[in-house]
């Protein structure tokens, strides 16, 4: 089986004027760089949930994105990330919510699903586990960007919650990777900080298994980016699977008919990567822009897209 690759950045109303030349240059080398992480494990015969974690975990470490380090500000002026990942050979799965100063999430996910009895773990248990398995963690000064700080304060004192590439500046920068390894098996991950300025414990889509991520030997893998409660009530990571499973639809018109339409008329932004058994690779998003981009055995270069 050749062996195929996808990854975002978020997806958003971003616009052209905001993002200077030298800023799209950083998020195209970072998305590349990311891409080339993931395209080793594969190249090597590695599994797709090896490409995906550790593709996820770069972009983590990049605080271009909303994840990990340069996660955005919770009202509290805290960051609490998810972020979930899914194996499609065995349908196994682990996720996480409600954390903070964990380095990698999506490191904290795939130990959930390969150590614990668990799939989904938040909050301060989700933060001893990770102590008891050694998973790194660093101070809330590595989390800090001047960029996501002016954002919350632009808008803490109201009820309003931001994606954080949306509006001028703000876009969503959740980050995931699905992919295809020569062994025919599925892999999906996905990492977010959230939405600026979220209260009460709110949690997103992005650590939602069915929602945020999805991943099945026998249709596709799929990670999303968005407005998260959309994505949620409209479960459209596990509803395009369906279509492909049971009205046997391409990997590109399930995708197409959950973000470009049941989602639209929902008033849900966003979009999502995919990838099928077969290694077709959908990128499909009803917002300006997602922050994108794909590889594969066959066609072997390093593609990354912005709008
Ligand atoms: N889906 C994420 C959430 O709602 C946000 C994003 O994709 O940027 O938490």
């Amino acid at each position: 089986m050749a062996y195929s690759l996808a990854i975002h950045g978020g997806a958003g109303t971003m616009s052209r004027a905001q993002l200077t030349p030298e800023k799209e240059l950083l998020y195209h080398k970072a998305l590349e760089n990311a891409l080339k992480v993931g395209e080793d494990y594969l190249i090597n015969g590695g599994s797709a949930l090896d490409a995906v974690e550790f593709t996820v975990r770069y972009l983590e470490n990049v605080d271009l994105f909303n994840a990990g380090k340069g996660s955005v500000f919770g009202n509290d002026g805290k960051h609490e990330m998810e972020a979930s990942i899914m194996c499609g050979r065995t349908l196994n799965a682990g996720a996480v919510a409600g954390i903070k100063n964990v380095k990698n999430p999506i490191q904290l996910a795939r130990t959930i699903m390969v150590e614990s009895e668990y799939v989904y773990l938040h909050g301060i248990g989700a933060e001893n586990f990770a102590k008891n398995y050694h998973i790194p963690f660093e101070d809330d000064f590595y989390f800090f960007t001047q960029e996501r700080f002016n954002q919350l304060n632009a808008i803490r004192d109201s009820d309003k919650v931001i994606l954080d590439h949306t509006d001028v500046d703000y876009k969503f920068g959740t980050v995931g990777a699905v992919a295809l390894d020569k062994l025919g098996n599925l892999a999906s991950a996905t990492s977010t900080g959230g939405l600026t300025n979220k209260k009460y414990g709110r949690l997103g889509d992005s650590s939602i298994i069915g929602a945020g991520t999805y991943a099945n030997n026998a249709t596709c893998a799929i990670s999303c980016t968005g407005y998260g409660e959309y994505f949620i009530r409209s479960v459209v990571a596990h509803d395009i699977s369906c279509l492909m499973e049971y009205k046997n639809m391409s990997l590109q018109e399930a995708s197409e008919v959950v973000v470009k339409d049941k989602l639209v008329k929902m008033g849900g932004e966003g979009g999502i990567i995919g990838v099928d058994k077969n290694g077709n690779i959908s990128l499909t998003f009803n917002t300006e822009g997602m922050y994108r981009g794909y590889t594969s055995e066959k066609n072997p270069k390093l593609v990354t897209k912005i709008f």
